[in-house]
This record gives C-alpha cells, structure tokens and sequence, in this order.
C-alpha cells in the first residue's frame, strides 16, 4: 500500500472533523466527506504506520444517511463540514461525540450519562441560520472581482453567493458589490501582493427587527465613488448601517480596529428574548439568534433563579448571558477579558434598564480568586457568597485556577456552557470530583452542516446538610418505637459519615456563638497529626496569617472533633 494507491472502504464511523473513518488491510483511513455506511472509492493521500488518509474519488454504495447537499459548494467550501449528512444523523452524531467525550474524558457512567442526558435540541429549519457573513473578496482568472467563503484549511477563495448557512439578501448585497466594483474598477485585494482595496463584505442581519448591516473591510482609507456604492446599497430592504473598516496590515486577521460610518447609523439593533442590543461592526454577537434563545433559555432553566440569588456570569463576552439572567436574580456579576465586550455590556445593560448587573473586565481565573480572597480578608469569618455561577469558555476551558475558587465558594447551582465537550468533560470530572454533581446535560445544535455543537450542563452542590423527614412515634407502649433501642440498632448499621468542615463551623457556632474558619480546622487536625479530608471548601492556609492564634477557637474546633467522633 502506498500513496496513490486506489482503495475500496466501507466507511463505519465519523471522526471529531465529520470526516468518515474506514478500513483497509488492517489500516484505518480518514476520509473528507465520506459517510458512515457509504462504501467507497478513495485515493490515498498519506500514510502513516497504522493509519492514513484518503481522498474520496467515488461513491461506489451511497449511505441511506447520505442526502443531496442544499449548497453547490458544500465540499469544497470549509464552512460547513457535514451539510451531505442527514440532519436527524448529524444531530445523533453531535449527541454521541458529546456523551463520548464526558464518559472517556468525564469518566462518567454510560448508565449514569443515559439519565441525566437530556435529548439534543436540534432546529426546525436548519439552513439560513446565520446573522452574520464575512465574505472574502478575489479576483478570478480573467481579472473580475468574485466573492465566496476560504477552502478548507486555505486561503483559497470558493467563489459563491448563495450560502445555505446565510441570509437571502446578502446575495443581493454582495451583487451590488461586485458590480460596483466591476462598474468603477475597484480592485479586490490580494493577499499576495498585498495590493487592491476590498479585502472583505462584512454584512450582518438583525433577525427580529430586519435591520441589516453592511461593512466593507479596504486596504486603505477611501472607497472612491463610495456615494455610488452607498446609493445601491440603501435602496436594499432593511439597510440600516453602512460603513467601512480599515485594515492595512499585511495580515489574516479580518477587521481593522478603525471604523468609518458611510451611511446611516454606526450599529444595528435586535433582541435575544426580551433584551434589546446593539451590534456594531466590531461588535462579539451570537451568529445563530434562534438557537441562542434556546441556549440561553436552558442555561436560565438550570440556574433555577427566583429573584434572590447572587449570580457570576464568567466569560461573559457582551453579557448576553448575564442580561438575560438579571431580570430573574437579585445581582448578577459579569466578567469578561476583553474590555471593549465589558464596555459593551455596559451599554447593553444601560439600553435595556438593567441595574443589577455589574460587569469586570479582567481574566475570570484572576477576578473570581482576588474577589474571593478579598472577601475573605475583609470578612475573615464569612464565606464569600454565590448562588449560581455560569461558566462559558471558550473552547479551552476553564483555567484550573478558576475552578478551584469555584469549588471554595460552593454555589449552589454552576451552569456550565461549553463549546467544546473534551475540555468541558475534564471541566467536570474535576468540578465533580470536588463536592459537585452532575444533575443535567443537553446539547444544543447551535451550528448545523459544520461539526460544532454546544452543551449546557447543570451541577448541584453537594451540600452535607441535606436531611430527609421521617414521621415515627417514639417512646414506651404499643406502636410506639423504643428511643434507646433505636438508636443503639442505628448506631451499629449506620456507616461512620464523613465529617465535613460545615458540620464542624456549625457546631461550634451553636455552641460557642462564634465562627471558625476552615483553615483554622486544618490548622488543628494538621497539629494533631490526622490525615485531612479534602473538603471541596476547606481553605488549608489562611491568606493573611492572624498574628495571634485563637486559643479558644482551637478548644472550640478540639471539642466538635471530639463530638464528631475524629478523636
Ligand atoms: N457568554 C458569552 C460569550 C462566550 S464566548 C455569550 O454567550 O455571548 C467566550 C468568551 O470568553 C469570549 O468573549 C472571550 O473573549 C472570553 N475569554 C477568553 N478567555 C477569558 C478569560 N481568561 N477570562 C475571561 N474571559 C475570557
């Protein structure tokens, strides 16, 4: 077998790229845009020792789960990934990678994953989800501006203006475009040579209010004949902002940091449920507003909010989470490291009347730790509170650092949403291995016909203190249920519980009237030599050392040790 070579495979599984796997003479292949059950004519493109990949020349037996692509360019274009996959399939595949990863990664139970999974919420209509396009503009062989969306992995544009994925009217934009374009003789830019002016056609859609978008990215600070091109523009239903970026730099990175209004206002306005927003080019927006509602509709279902809770929105981008939660929760805190999304946020937060929530800007592992310890400093007796804390990284995950705050703090409830299931299954099984829970977890299509799915899970906190109400009599006579006898017969089947530091601060509040900081317990069984129990809360050195050790506290953590059995 070598490179080259033709071979026939049936392909059995997808791989994490909606790629098809098969196998031939013991080798395992990936195969671009094959599919489970196809069987196939492919040329090998690489080898390796035990696997390889190939190029699907034909499809010799097509799969029942195959079905004609919507977009001509489907397997060229790098957008989308599995548009000649079913939809009823591609939502099993994205459902399965999900529980894969949380039972491997997670190491959760199969059986326990089948209960507490809650099915996909796939869409209705998958196509034409997307609010946002950013097309790249080229020029074709004979030298006509052409607009499209990168091959995969390339930067080698597939002309096309019909996306499946967008709007309708950005056909109709990018038409006016590139005949203004032809029309005036404005170059398109290359990448290449770095020369010509229109590099991309940035063009956004406000789903709920039909408002629409334009911005065009230029290697350079003037369109001529702009009025022309704005002229065309305005007469498109629902244009309501026109502008340009300026991006001179010889680089891959979209827009430019300058924006220029052309016509109209610098910004689009649309909702997501009830709260108002307003997008500007630059501007981080969900590209999916349906599935957002569901998303962030669910994340609200599982923080369970009443009205009084304290919760932390952590990479809060905008603060489309946040908002959408304030109106349930007594106060909502939003962090986010990028401080133009916090300013936005702000914003948001202004336009829509909002005053309980409160944005930082800053990295959520430093700004969660540094409120934490100085909540603690400042209040050496308390627990620095949260109800609720939402989580949202971005593909990587949370820092390490943050979830050990997280596990300190012991929210009642943590919401985690994930756009990526390996970093979110190693998320959990640390969160769950510290005091946590995991009760639900549902995946969200967010992006049908690409390989990207969403996942909303929701943990509880192992509180010690949960206890269940039995309705028994006690005493001496008939029917009635001995004292003593009851509780020696419970004390020789009742398994010796896990004393926790709660239990040890809430007995020495009861008796003692005052509190006892969890270092303060590890302090004292680490001087009476015992093995410390890894409490999810238990803060094992204080941040600032207390000058004077406590002698009465030490008697008092001493006595509910004693109490407690521990010695
Ligand atoms: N929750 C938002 C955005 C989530 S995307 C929404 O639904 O719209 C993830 C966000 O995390 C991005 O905005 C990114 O800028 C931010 N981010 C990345 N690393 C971060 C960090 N270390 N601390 C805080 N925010 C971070």
């Amino acid at each position: 077998m070598k490179k080259n070579d033709f071979i026939t495979l049936e392909i059995e599984d997808i791989g994490v790229g909606g790629e098809g796997i098969g196998k031939a003479e013991g080798m395992t292949f990936f195969v671009k845009d094959a599919i489970v059950e196809d069987v196939i004519e492919a040329r090998i493109t690489k080898l390796k020792k035990s696997y390889g990949y190939a190029r699907l020349m034909k499809v010799l037996k097509p799969s029942g789960k195959r079905k004609e692509p919507k977009c001509l360019v489907a397997r060229q274009c790098g957008g989308c990934q599995i548009q000649e996959i079913d939809y009823s399939e591609q939502l099993k595949f994205k459902e399965r990678k999900v529980r894969n990863n949380l039972e491997r990664i997670g190491g959760f139970d199969r059986a326990f994953l089948g209960r507490v999974m809650e099915p996909i919420c796939g869409m209705e209509e998958p196509f034409h989800y997307r609010n946002k396009a950013q097309y790249p503009i080229g020029t074709d062989r004979e030298g006509y501006p052409v607009a499209g969306f990168y091959a995969g992995r390339t930067h080698q544009i597939i002309p096309n203006m019909v996306c499946a994925l967008g709007k309708e009217i950005n056909t109709q934009v990018l038409e006016v475009v590139l005949d203004f374009m032809r029309e005036f003789q404005i170059p398109a830019y290359s990448e290449e040579t770095g020369r010509g002016l229109l590099r991309h056609v940035l063009i956004r859609t406000g789903f709920h209010t039909g408002e629409i978008m334009v911005c065009l990215i230029v290697n350079g600070t003037q369109i001529p004949h702009a009025e022309e091109l704005t002229g065309r523009l305005r007469k498109l239903p629902g244009m309501t902002s026109i502008t340009m970026n300026i991006n001179c730099e010889n680089t891959n990175v979209i827009m430019g940091k300058e924006i220029r209004l052309l016509w109209g206002k610098e910004y689009i306005t649309d909702y997501i449920g009830e709260i108002k927003y307003q997008i500007s080019p630059l501007s981080f927006y969900q590209v999916n507003p349906v599935q957002t509602e569901v998303l962030y509709g669910l994340a609200c279902e599982y923080a369970g909010l009443t009205g009084n809770e304290t919760v932390w929105d952590l990479y809060c981008g905008i603060g489309t989470i946040s908002l959408f939660l304030a109106g349930k929760a007594k106060q909502v805190y939003g962090v986010e490291i990028i401080p133009q999304a916090i300013e936005d946020a702000r914003k948001n937060a202004d336009i829509n009347g909002i005053e309980n929530a409160e944005f930082y800007a800053g990295k959520a592992e430093e700004v969660l730790p540094d409120y934490y310890r100085k909540y603690e400093t400042e209040h050496p007796e308390e627990h620095a509170h949260a109800d609720v804390i939402v989580v949202d990284p971005p593909r990587k995950g949370c820092d390490q650092r943050l979830l050990e705050t997280m596990v300190r703090m012991e929210a009642k409830r943590i919401v985690y949403v994930s756009c990526d299931s390996a970093t979110l299954a190693r998320d959990l099984k640390y969160l769950c291995g510290n005091g946590y829970e995991m009760k639900k977890v549902r995946t969200v299509d967010m992006f049908p016909h690409t390989v990207h799915v969403e996942t909303v899970v929701l943990l509880s906190h192992k509180s010690p203190d949960s206890h269940i109400d039995i309705k028994v009599e006690f005493g001496e006579g008939k029917g009635k249920v001995p004292l003593e006898a009851i509780a020696e017969r419970a004390k020789k089947y009742q398994p010796k519980p896990k004393i926790t530091y709660k239990m040890i601060q809430e007995y020495v509040e009861k008796k003692y009237g005052f509190k006892v900081h969890t270092a303060y317990i590890a302090e004292v069984k680490r001087s009476l030599g015992m093995t410390m129990y890894d409490a999810p809360n238990a803060v094992e050195e204080l941040n600032q050392p207390r000058k004077h050790p406590l002698k009465e506290k030490v008697e008092a953590i001493k006595d509910a040790l004693k109490y407690f059995e521990v010695i």
